[in-house]
C-alpha cells in the first residue's frame, strides 16, 4: 500500500448538474485517505503472514468453532478428507457475513440490528484512466453514481441499480451510457470507455451484531458488522476490530490483565455504531430510493447544497471519510 497506494486529498460531490470538492486534507488539518485494491490487501497480508513463518490452511472445509464458553475452546476442520483440530486459548471468528463464528453463537445471546437497502451498486473494472483524479459521488434523479478507480489507468465504476437486475442484464455500452448521463456534462465529456473485465451487482445492507465477545470467540469485522460501500467504511472497520483485539490479547499475554478482553465488544462497538451512522447518512444522502418523491429529491439536494456551503457541516463529513481515531 505504501508502495503503490494512491493518497487522495479531497473527493468530488456531483449534484444539480454540477460538482464540489470536499477538501479532506484542509478540513481535517492534513489527514487524507489511501485507495488501494482489497484484494492487494489480503495478498499483502497472506505473504506478509507466511515471511513470519506462522502457518495458514487454506482451503478448509466445515471449520466449526468448539466450546467457547469455557476455558478450553478448539476449532475444528476437514481438509483433504481428514479431519484436525486446534486447540487454542482465544478464537477470532473473521470470517465474513457468511462465515460460521457468528452461527455458532447461540441465537439467544445475540442481537442484531439490520437494515436492507432497496437497490444495489452495478460495478465494473475497465482498463482506463479514471475521468478524475479522485472520487466522484453522484447524486442524480437517475440514482447514485460513483467514480472510483484502483490506479491510475484501471477503473472502478459502480452505478446504483435495482435489485432484481442481473449483472448480464447491462451490456457494457449500456452501462457507460447510464454513467454519463448521471454525471455533470464536464466529467461525462471526459469519460474514456472500454470493455469492462469485471461485472457484479452487490446488494447493500447495514447489519450490526451484539455483543462481540462470547467467552473466548471474539467476532471481528464482517461477522460482526455490515456497511453499505457508500463512504467506504467496512474494511476499515474490520481493521480497528483487529487492532482493539491485538491490544487486549498482548495486554492480557504480557500483563495478565483481561481488562482489554472484557472492554473489546464495548470499545469496538463505539466505533462500529458511527461508522455504521455515517455509511447510512451518505447512502440516503446519495441515493434514490423507489419511494423518493419529489420534495424528497429536493431536501437531499438540500442537504448536498447545505454541506458544500458549510465549513461546519463540510468539516464534519471530512472528519468521518477520513476515519475517526481507534
Ligand atoms: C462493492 C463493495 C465495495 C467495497 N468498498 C470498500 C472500500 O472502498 N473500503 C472499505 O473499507 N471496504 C469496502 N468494502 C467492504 C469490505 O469488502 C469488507 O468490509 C471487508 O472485506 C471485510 O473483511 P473481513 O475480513 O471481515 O471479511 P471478508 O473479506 O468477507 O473475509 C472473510 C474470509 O473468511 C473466509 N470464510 C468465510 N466462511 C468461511 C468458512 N466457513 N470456512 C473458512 N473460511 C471462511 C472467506 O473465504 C474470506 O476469506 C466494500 C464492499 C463491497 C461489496
Amino acid at each position: 500500500m505504501a508502495a503503490e497506494g494512491l493518497p487522495h486529498d479531497g473527493f468530488d460531490l456531483a449534484f444539480d448538474g454540477r460538482d464540489h470538492r470536499i477538501d479532506l486534507n484542509g478540513l481535517t488539518g492534513g489527514k487524507r485517505v489511501m485507495v488501494y485494491g482489497q484484494t492487494e490487501v489480503t495478498r499483502d497480508l497472506m505473504d506478509a503472514r507466511e515471511r513470519s513463518g506462522a502457518h495458514a490452511v487454506y482451503g478448509a472445509d466445515e471449520v466449526q468453532p468448539h466450546d467457547f464458553s469455557g476455558t478450553d475452546p478448539y476449532v475444528t476442520y476437514r481438509k483433504d478428507g481428514i479431519t484436525h483440530r486446534i486447540d487454542c486459548d482465544f478464537i477470532a471468528g473473521c470470517d465474513g457475513f457468511h462465515g460460521t463464528s457468528r452461527r455458532s453463537v447461540p441465537e439467544a445471546a445475540l442481537n442484531l440490528f439490520e437494515k436492507v437497502y432497496p437497490f444495489g451498486w452495478l460495478g465494473i473494472l475497465a482498463d482506463v484512466a479514471p475521468v478524475s483524479h479522485e472520487l466522484i459521488y453522484a447524486n442524480h434523479p437517475r440514482g447514485f453514481a460513483l467514480c472510483s478507480m484502483r490506479s491510475a489507468s484501471r477503473s472502478r465504476y459502480y452505478i446504483q441499480c435495482p435489485l432484481d437486475q442481473k449483472a448480464e442484464d447491462w451490456s457494457d455500452d449500456r452501462f457507460w451510457d447510464e454513467l454519463r448521463r448521471r454525471l455533470p456534462p464536464s466529467h461525462a465529456e471526459a469519460l474514456v470507455t472500454a470493455p469492462s473485465f469485471e461485472k457484479s451487482i452487490a446488494p447493500l445492507r447495514s447489519f450490526v451484531a451484539e455483543p462481540m465477545r462470547f467467552g473466548r470467540l471474539f467476532l471481528v469485522g464482517d461477522a460482526a458488522h455490515i456497511v453499505p460501500p457508500t463512504g467506504a467504511k467496512g474494511l476499515n472497520l474490520a481493521a480497528s476490530d483487529v487492532h482493539y483485539l491485538f491490544n487486549s490479547l498482548r495486554e492480557y499475554y504480557l500483563e495478565g490483565s483481561e481488562a482489554g478482553l472484557n472492554s473489546f465488544s464495548k470499545k469496538a462497538l463505539a466505533r462500529v455504531w458511527k461508522a455504521v451512522r455515517f455509511s447510512w447518512w451518505m447512502t440516503t444522502m446519495l441515493h434514490r430510493f423507489p419511494e423518493t418523491s419529489e420534495f424528497d429529491q429536493k431536501i437531499q439536494e438540500a442537504e448536498l447544497d447545505y454541506l458544500t456551503h458549510s465549513r461546519a457541516a463540510s468539516t464534519a463529513l471530512a472528519e468521518n471519510y477520513v476515519g475517526l481515531p481507534f
